[in-house]
Order: C-alpha cells, then structure tokens, then sequence
C-alpha cells in the first residue's frame, strides 16, 4: 500500500477521483458482468492529528483481478486476520465482508504500527444489481462505527456530497440504525433523480 500525501480533499475531489479510479483503474475488460454490477470502490482521506493527508483507496474486488497492474499499489491489500482489530472490540469478521472496500480501507488504520487517530473522510461507491449508491452494508457499517471506537473520526460523503459524520450514525462504537431505512434518510440512498 503506497500512501499518496495530499492537501484537505472535499467530497466532491473525492467523488470525482472515485469516478476517475473506476473509469481508469479497473479492469473493465477483465471484469465479469457479475462483478460490474455488483462492487464497491471507496476513496478515501486519512488525516492524522497534526500529519499531512493522505489518500486512500479500496475495492472490494479482488485488486490482482480486477485493477490494471500500474494502479494497484494504490489499493488497500486483502485483509489478512480473521478477527477484527482489538480496539473495535476484537471477535470475528464476517467471512464474506471483511474483504468490501470499507473495510479493507480502514481495518489497517486501527492496527498497529499505524496511529490510532486522525479523521477518515470516505466517498462510498455501491452498486448492487446495477443500481448505485453510496451505503455501506450491516458488517461495513460495524467497521465504520468501531473506528469511531478506535479513535478515527469518521465522515461520510453521501448522494449530495454533504459529510456525514461517524458520531451522528455511530453510538459506543456500534451503528445507531441498523437498517437501509434508516442510512438511506442521511442520504446514502440512490441519488435523487
Ligand atoms: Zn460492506
């Protein structure tokens, strides 16, 4: 994972670089239809207490299939342990989550020898059954909620690239809704037509 030192990026840098990393970083070619139309890719700044910025990406699909070779250095790797990092409160992963793009992102914020602070501001690309959005899903929303946890404050940016943050959707560490209804009122629905 290469770290990129950047500046304060908005929603909208970030919702602009996330278009640009699917538009020119994957693999379209070597993408199933399955995986079109079901992935996320999530851009992402990471500012520690008193550091530069830097800029982070992650995709739920697997970085050696589906980002073209030159890119995929920028891609957060497979997150390797089974169990969730012990300032979430530690217990297993969801199997089949623990690789979605949220996660993969910040699993290895709230480990050491990274510093435990600092504030992630996240622009989420879903898509599901061919329909967009910007919601993360139950085991991610968890992932979210325990880097509040960990200490990383969290923002947001939702379908009006207005930051949402961590301590309005998170409680004690744990997501304050748990259902689609209730994300999708902040926002994370499908964008407003
Ligand atoms: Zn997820």
């Amino acid at each position: 994972m290469q770290f990129a030192e950047i500046g304060e990026l908005t929603c909208q840098d970030l919702d602009d670089a996330n278009q640009e990393a699917r538009g020119q970083e994957l693999d379209q070619a070597g993408m199933t239809a399955e995986q079109k139309e079901g992935f996320a890719l999530t851009t992402a700044v990471w500012k520690p207490d008193g550091g530069p910025g830097a800029y982070l990406k992650a995709t739920s699909l697997n970085r050696e299939d589906c980002v073209k070779e030159e890119f995929r250095d920028g891609y957060s790797d497979k997150v390797s342990s089974k169990t969730k990092p012990a300032c979430m409160g530690g217990g297993n992963y969801n199997p089949h989550r623990k690789n979605d793009s949220e996660t993969k992102l910040l699993d290895p914020l709230m480990r050491p020898p990274m510093a435990m602070n600092g504030t992630v501001t996240m622009k989420i690309y879903h898509v599901s059954g061919g329909v967009a959005d910007e919601l993360p899903c139950g085991s991610c929303r968890r992932t979210i909620c325990g880097a509040e946890a960990c200490g990383i404050k969290i923002e947001l940016c939702n379908n009006k690239n207005e930051k949402v943050k961590g301590s309005d959707l998170c409680s004690n560490g744990k997501p304050k809704d748990t259902t689609d209804k209730g994300w999708r009122a902040k926002g994370f629905g499908p964008k407003p037509s």
